[in-house]
């Protein structure tokens, strides 16, 4: 299993311009606690950190009450300038009201920071035991188009109609990251996952876009599979897979299947890939509404993703020791979040973290 988590997750998502060499160097970072359980479990995050001695100044940044007219949305244009500016942040889950008519805040986020990378490790935890022990998966979503473009309108009444944008550019730079990605870190595969066989012109582009990526990493093998039939068979055998590609939301779709593989969403963590080298890491899930505020998320996904931003920043001992802690909490199993069956609240499952730093 340690084997299995090195390759995951042992070394930087690209070359990264900001990459470090002292880990005595303060770095800024942003950090997004976001809406429901996110301030709980972003304070997880800063108190490991704090423990581990973790070379980090967080620029914190909220969800404005109002909006600001030059992001139009929640989203400050300060907060965003702090991303831009410091290249590397964490952000918690962020709620997006269900028709009020304002653009998401995650939506906001991924287009003005150009995130066009979503990477989605999932990997069976050593010790804690699901139907299966051998997940290790990397979905890599397409982060910028799809059915996620905005594109919504009333045609005439009763008839509503929503654009699927797909272009050429962002699918040959989302499969050129998955095969670089697939390279660097020793995998073998690339699955295209696909419905082209109905969206013929928008998904057919993407696997056009896929194949000729594919023609330039011939050590890499290269398939496609049909979406319908990518769900069953991971259900099924979901060691069949290891590096799926897809557009936007079948990538949301799956990476939640993924997690159920290995014990839900409190442990999926994600990295937001953008261009310039720029990482936003955040957990898979959302904000939690259901537990939020009553000290019972698991920070597990939020403390893995931020594992990943120290890989980028190339502070690997602090990255090993920090996740270390936490898999070896889960693995003993005394102290665990409801999620994963246990009573630990998520303040007592942190200091057992740190205990074990
Ligand atoms: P959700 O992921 O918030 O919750 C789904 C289920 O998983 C809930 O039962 C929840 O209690 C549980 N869960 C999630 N994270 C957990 C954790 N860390 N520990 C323990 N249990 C956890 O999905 P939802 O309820 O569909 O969405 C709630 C809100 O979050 C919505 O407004 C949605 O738009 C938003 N959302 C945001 C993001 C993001 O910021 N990237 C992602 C997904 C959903």
């Amino acid at each position: 299993a340690s084997q299995i988590l090195r390759r995951t997750l042992g070394s930087r998502y690209l070359s990264n311009p900001r990459a470090f060499s002292s880990a005595s160097t303060p770095i800024r970072a942003t950090l997004f606690p976001g809406d429901g359980i996110g301030p709980e479990i972003a304070e997880s995050v800063k108190q490991v950190f704090q423990a581990a001695e973790v070379p980090i100044e967080w620029e914190e940044h909220y969800v404005g009450t109002e909006i600001d007219p030059r992001t139009q949305s929640f989203l400050t244009w300060e907060s965003l300038e702090s991303v831009r500016r410091n290249r590397v942040g964490l952000k918690g889950p962020m709620a997006t009201p269900i028709g009020k008519g304002h653009r998401s805040l995650n939506l906001t986020l991924r287009k003005e920071l150009n995130l066009y990378a979503n990477v989605r490790p999932c990997y069976s935890l050593p010790g804690y035991k699901t139907r299966y022990d051998n997940v290790d998966l990397i979905t890599i979503r397409e982060n910028t188009e799809g059915e996620y473009s905005g594109l919504e309108h009333q045609v005439v009444r009763g008839v509503v109609e929503s654009l699927k944008i797909i272009t050429r550019q962002a699918s040959l730079r989302v499969a050129e990251y998955a095969f670089h990605y697939a390279k660097a870190h020793g995998r073998e595969r690339v699955s295209a996952i696909h419905k082209a066989n109905i969206m013929q012109k928008t998904d057919g582009l993407f696997l056009k876009c896929c194949r000729e990526v594919a023609e330039k990493y011939p050590e890499i093998q290269y398939e496609e599979v049909v979406i319908d039939n990518c769900c069953m068979m991971l259900v099924k055998n979901p060691a069949l897979f290891d590096v799926l590609v897809m557009p936007n939301l079948y990538g949301d779709i799956i990476s939640d299947l993924c997690a159920g593989l290995i014990g839900g969403l409190g442990l999926t963590p994600s990295c937001n890939i953008g261009e310039g080298g720029i990482a936003l890491a955040e957990a898979v899930h959302g904000s939690a509404p259901d537990i939020a505020g009553k000290n019972l998320a698991n920070p597990t996904a939020l403390l893995l993703s931020s594992v990943t931003m120290l890989r980028h920043l190339d502070l690997h001992d602090k990255a090993e020791s920090i996740q270390n802690a936490i898999l070896n909490t889960i693995a003993e199993g005394k102290y665990r979040t409801a999620d994963l069956g246990g009573s630990s609240k998520t303040t007592e499952f942190t200091k057992a973290i740190i205990d074990h730093l």
